[in-house]
């Protein structure tokens, strides 16, 4: 029985009020009705179709309601840094501080790292050129399936990894030369998943000589998920060196055994240790670790092992993530309200891994919020000694391209005249991939090439 009732007026996204309630209150304790009634509590009953005024609304009412506050106050959506940018250059800093606290309730706390955050980009990358754009290449394969995963990873034998990659190869050639051909340029490229090591030292050796190829000599970086210490060999890692690579992806999670064989990670701690030691000794100059909060079964002291222990090993990149409970994931399956209760763990865990990646020398540089996340916070990437992902930061900032290849990429053109990107999709399934490659290369040909088309 729910023990609240709202019945929201007007013509308002209700899935995205739903969404702002649930980060107040359980689902299962309210519910939306169509009722008018004195029990009931009644929002919007002006019937405003302004979503920022109903979702004001409901935030102040719901703060009454629970007595709680949000560090972010009512401000939903995965970029608070590129709201906090686009304030900033259009009416200044004291103008978006005042704007984000007033108008979106944000902490001050919440407000310094957004526009810091902001301005440190900017220091360190500039804006992006017009024309260029970052490349994503998906593998979507990992040895075995994480329990909170809600990605492309599939658990294949060899022969279709071997089906996979020519079709892969084929739309990265094709993509490449289209871009060059209409006056683009491809300013960083991250090899992502799933997790590309799960492919062989001569499968990389041929995707990164392949991409290198159709993307030319304009790169600034060239970035690999190497997610998974079980996939990492002295031989795989001298190919990624060999191939110019810096940057790579070592992702423990935790370094608690039991917590890894809970999430189905078929590797243990000192597969990680090991990890590390072979590619710090193969020379790669930054190594991102990402650590999750909230992983079930961990209290805060597991969590800070497992930080101590990332900030000691060498990671000169560390990637703070709030365990998302995602539909899809064998974990919502399991324990649906699994984030709700996780919520106060989460938020000490986040505030320790600020102070102690602040001790360390660790500057956050890029930030993300999703749904369903524990607590309603944020994933937060830090780094050491300025070494900041830019394709996180151009991703996440969204005033430029991105091209995708391989299955479940999302490309997205973007327009700086009307600040706009077009979403071009690949299909998540992988066999569904490689049988319409020709689909996902026409939907690319029809939308990021066609301007340049018209153009001719
Ligand atoms: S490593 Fe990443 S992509 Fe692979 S199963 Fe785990 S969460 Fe999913």
């Amino acid at each position: 029985m729910a023990d609240y009732r709202f019945n929201i007026h007007g013509d308002v996204n209700i899935s995205l009020m739903r969404e702002l309630i649930d980060e107040f209150i359980d689902p299962a304790y309210y519910e939306i009705t169509g009722e008018d009634s004195a029990d009931v509590i009644q929002i919007n009953t002006e019937g405003s179709s302004d979503r920022d005024t109903v979702k004001r609304e409901i935030y102040r009412r719901l703060c009454d309601l629970t007595g709680r506050k949000q560090e972010w106050g009512a401000l939903t959506g995965v970029r608070p840094v590129k709201l906090a940018g686009e304030l900033i250059e259009s009416i200044g800093l004291a103008g978006a501080r005042e704007r984000l606290s007033d108008f979106y309730y944000m902490s001050d706390e919440k407000i310094d790292l957004v526009t810091d955050m902001y301005l440190y980009q900017k220091q360190l990358f500039g804006s992006a050129e017009a024309k260029s754009a970052g490349v994503y290449i998906g593998i979507p394969f990992c040895p075995t399936r994480c329990l909170y995963c809600s990605f492309a990873s599939n658990q294949v034998p060899d022969t279709e990894i071997e089906r996979y990659m020519p079709v892969l190869l084929h739309e990265i050639d094709h993509v490449g030369r289209r871009l060059e051909e209409t006056g683009g340029f491809a300013e960083s490229i991250y090899i992502g998943g799933g997790t590309p090591t799960t492919l062989d030292a001569s499968q990389l050796r041929m995707l990164l000589g392949e991409t290198g190829k159709a993307f030319g000599d304009r790169i600034k970086e060239l970035s690999v998920e190497a997610g998974r210490p079980d996939t990492i060999t002295v031989e795989k890692l001298a190919v990624l060196k060999d191939m110019g690579v810096e940057r790579i992806s070592i992702n423990p999670q935790s370094m608690k055994q039991e917590t890894l064989d809970r999430i189905g990670r078929s590797h243990t701690p000192e597969d990680i240790e090991k990890a590390f030691s072979i590619a710090l000794a193969a020379g790669f100059d930054v190594i991102n670790a990402d650590i999750i909060a909230g992983l079930p079964g961990e209290d805060e002291q597991d969590f800070a092992l497992t930080l101590d222990r990332m900030i000691d090993i060498g990671a000169s990149n560390i990637t703070v993530h709030t365990l998302a409970v995602k539909r899809g994931s064998r974990l919502h399956e399991e324990d649906k309200q699994y984030h709700y209760r996780a919520a106060e763990t989460v938020k000490a865990m986040l505030a320790l891994s600020r102070e102690k990646l602040d001790g360390a020398g660790f500057r956050p540089y890029y930030l993300y919020r999703q749904k369903h996340m524990a607590g309603a916070m944020e994933n937060t990437g830090y780094c050491r000694d300025d070494k900041a992902c830019l394709y996180n930061v151009r991703i996440m900032d969204e005033h430029q391209s991105t091209l995708a290849m391989g299955a479940g990429g999302i490309s997205k053109k973007y327009y700086p005249e009307t600040n706009r990107l077009v979403r071009i999709p690949n299909v998540t399934n992988y066999q569904e991939y490689i049988s319409r490659i020709d689909e996902m290369i026409e939907r690319k040909e029809n939308t990021y090439f066609m301007e340049d088309k018209n153009a001719d």
